[in-house]
């Protein structure tokens, strides 16, 4: 029969020479492979005493912003469920009332904010989709836990500390030009509560 292609190759069944036949040489070139990683660097770590060192810009738990004066910057657009490929985000709307404008930076915001951390698998896509830059992940890591019900994460353990010490800082997860445009306070979006009114 003809062979649809050249790629096929003829085996040969040959006899085993002798250095084949008992193996030896075969296991000790093994060996010497083996031996050989004895003296490499190892890969391995032992954490939790050992860990590595993050990159700027690892996905950790996520942090939900304050602005300048320590306004929630989320409006609950609900864009991050959206985005969200496991959705693993949940929120609920409520509508701020007059003198709540320190506490909350638009006039809609979220009254209740849920991330299942089990069914996300922290691919940063709603840090991509908030036009609010409201929701960033950061190099802090969840927890683990006994109970599964302590992974969905409501706003209590999401929006940051409204203290200055508590705040946590997302610059490094910002690109140069994200940078340079919040320096621009003519637009609307840089604009905090006090200066609008
Ligand atoms: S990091 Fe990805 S999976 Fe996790 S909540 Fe955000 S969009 Fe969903
Ligand atoms: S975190 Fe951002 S995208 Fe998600 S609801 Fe709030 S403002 Fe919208």
């Amino acid at each position: 029969m003809l062979p649809l292609t050249n790629r096929s190759k003829v085996v040969v069944k040959k006899e085993m020479s002798l250095s084949e036949k008992i193996y030896l040489p075969a296991i000790i070139s093994g060996m010497m492979i083996t031996f050989s990683h004895f003296f490499k660097k190892k890969p391995t770590i032992q954490y939790p005493e050992q860990t590595r060192e993050f990159s700027a810009i690892w996905r950790g738990q996520h942090v939900l912003k304050r602005d300048e004066i320590g306004a929630e910057r989320c409006t609950s657009c609900g864009l991050c469920a959206v985005a969200c490929p496991a959705e693993a985000i949940t929120m609920t709307s409520a509508e701020r009332k007059p003198g709540e404008e320190h506490l909350y930076r638009e006039e809609k915001y979220a009254a209740t904010y849920e991330i299942n951390m089990l069914r996300c698998i922290f691919c940063g896509d709603c840090e991509d989709a908030c036009p609010k830059e409201a929701i960033f992940l950061t190099d802090r890591k969840v927890d683990s836990e006994y109970n599964r019900g302590l992974f969905t994460y409501g706003k209590d353990i999401l929006v940051e500390g409204i203290e200055k010490e508590k705040r946590i800082d997302v610059t490094k997860r910002q690109t140069p030009e994200v940078l340079e445009f919040k320096k621009h306070k003519e637009f609307d979006h840089n604009v905090v509560f006090e200066k609008k009114k």
